[in-house]
């Protein structure tokens, strides 16, 4: 796949699924102030949701940004100086589930902003390293949970006679 080739797919994937996954959220449409953008690249991130309140207490959303980083995707850093290929990066049907499996985590950091559930987890944990909080612990249970049911895990029945 060219650089173009996994800008257009990912863009492809988030207008295709956003509202599925909005749907499985409870949303009935999409926020106006909830935007996309997809980005070359920030550290190793592969996703991000930022959000911007109206308020002190974080409350009303005002804004919501979900960036995606595709081309972080197909590598895995170790250390400062290590990158290896991610398999997702020799099969389009395996960078299009990540992409999705990053869109719907970030979509459930979206959910946590806008029901307030974020506060309930940051008090909690904000002393652990960000990987281990409560919130992603959430954001990607609920992603793993959505792609099972929405049918992604490999078709083993394709194999049998
Ligand atoms: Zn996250």
């Amino acid at each position: 796949m060219t650089k173009k080739d996994i800008l257009s797919l990912t863009s492809e994937i988030i207008n295709k699924n956003t509202p599925v996954i909005l749907n499985k959220l409870g949303f009935k449409e999409q926020p106006g102030y909830l935007k996309f953008k997809i980005s070359e690249s920030y550290d190793d991130a592969l996703g991000m949701c930022f959000a911007i309140f109206k308020d002190d207490e974080k409350t009303q959303l005002q804004e919501a940004v979900i960036i995606l980083y595709p081309f972080n995707m197909l590598w895995i850093n170790f250390l400062d100086w290590i990158r290896l290929p991610r398999i997702c990066k020799f099969s389009r049907r395996l960078f299009e589930r990540k992409v999705l499996h990053v869109l719907a985590h970030e979509l459930r950091h979206f959910w946590q902003y806008y029901t307030g559930e974020h506060k309930k987890y940051s008090r909690l944990s904000r002393f652990l390293p960000s990987k281990m909080r409560l919130i992603e612990l959430d954001a990607e249970k609920w992603a793993e949970d959505f792609l099972t049911v929405y049918g992604l895990k490999p078709r083993i029945a394709n194999l049998s006679f």
